[in-house]
């Protein structure tokens, strides 16, 4: 079969998987979430990583004994913090989100003192770790994370979803070297409307965040185009150490490529970092397809990735299933604490409750 042919054949085959995913999600986006464990149900074994809004650390269920990561959240840094509808949101989607390169939710629960999302353990650390251990990936293994990361956001973005949050700490690998993307904080089912909300991180911010203006998956197309860059290069296009001075260069989208970025990887980057959204790829008439169809992916067999058959050509050495050494770090410990009554029952009730734009 040539890629051509391939390509159609994933296209085919794909485009039915989406349709069936999206049916699938609407009817379980629709109904009432429910808490299904405790936080008693778990042994908290140390802390993987410290997030702007909570901790997350390993754990086993004492009921199944197996290792997942929980993310915990303290109630009242939620409301000081004003992520009451962020954090309903992440639940609410991590539930219904079924993908192999997304985390995915065994279990949420709410206590006087805590939320806390229970999830599949991506035990080979972040993509941020690696990164800066290797310097930069080679432009095969970029190439390869890079098609996960498109295909998982054709499927959020096939879900009215958009995800604002892409940059390789938020990206994890797990045992086989394939990744998971975690950290649905900022996720949004906007369907086909557009939003205003000013959040991501200043490095993949899109310049129609900067400039305050309406927007959609747009800026998950922005935020990939940087994302391939740093991956390939090691750092990110735009940087600078004052705030002020990278809005500046963000939004006037001038950047340099290293002179070892192949003819194709300029090319892509090309259509991707555009300010103008009438020309970013991932928003023509095409669609996604003019990304997977970019001469950068010509041998990349997506349908092979999508069901992990691809041997990654770096695959993060891990003994066992609670091995944590990509995790050594961190040096924050967690404090378990109580309360006898919850101070934020009456905001929490509401948590689900999708807020108007
Ligand atoms: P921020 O807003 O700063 O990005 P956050 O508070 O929303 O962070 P997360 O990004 O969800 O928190 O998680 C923080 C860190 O914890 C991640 O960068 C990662 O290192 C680790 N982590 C998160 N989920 C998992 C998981 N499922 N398996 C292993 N490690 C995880
Ligand atoms: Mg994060």
């Amino acid at each position: 079969m040539t890629n051509e042919e391939k390509l159609q054949k994933h296209y085919s085959y794909f485009d039915q998987f989406l349709r069936r995913a999206k049916r699938e999600f609407e009817i379980k986006f629709s109904q009432e979430i429910k808490q299904n464990c405790l936080l008693i149900d778990f042994d908290i074994m140390k802390v993987l990583g410290a997030g702007s809004f909570g901790l997350v650390v390993l754990c086993k269920d004492k009921r199944d004994s197996k290792t997942y990561a929980m993310k915990l959240m303290e109630k009242c840094n939620i409301i000081k913090t004003r992520q009451l509808a962020h954090t309903g949101a992440e639940i609410k989607l991590m539930k219904n989100i079924n993908f192999p390169f997304i985390v995915d939710m065994h279990g949420f629960f709410m206590d006087n003192v805590y939320v806390g999302i229970v999830m599949s353990f991506a035990n080979a650390g972040d993509m941020f770790t690696h990164l800066r251990e290797l310097k930069k990936f080679e432009e095969g293994l970029a190439k390869f994370y890079a098609a996960q990361v498109i295909l998982a956001f054709e499927y959020i973005h096939h879900l009215g979803v958009i995800y604002r949050d892409l940059k390789p700490e938020n990206i994890l690998v797990d045992l086989q070297g394939y990744l998971r993307i975690t950290d649905l904080g900022f996720c949004k089912k906007i369907d086909n409307t557009r939003t205003y909300t000013l959040c991501g991180t200043p490095e993949y911010l899109a310049p129609e965040i900067i400039l305050s203006q309406g927007y959609n998956k747009s800026v998950d197309y922005w935020s990939y185009g940087v994302l391939v860059y740093e991956m390939n290069a090691g750092y990110a296009p735009f940087f600078a150490k004052d705030p002020m001075r990278l809005y500046e260069k963000i939004v006037s989208g001038k950047y340099s490529c290293p002179p070892f970025f192949s003819k194709q990887l300029k090319d892509l980057l090309g259509n991707m970092l555009i300010v103008d959204r009438s020309k970013r790829y991932g928003l023509l008439k095409n669609g996604v397809k003019d990304i997977k169809s970019h001469d950068w992916f010509k041998n990349t067999d997506f349908d092979q990735i999508l069901s992990k058959k691809v041997i990654p050509s770096y695959v993060p050495k891990v003994d066992n299933e609670t091995d944590t050494r990509y995790f050594e770090s961190s040096s924050k410990k967690l404090v378990v604490k109580k309360a006898s009554t919850d101070e934020f029952a009456k905001e929490f009730d509401d948590i689900f409750v999708t807020p108007k734009a």
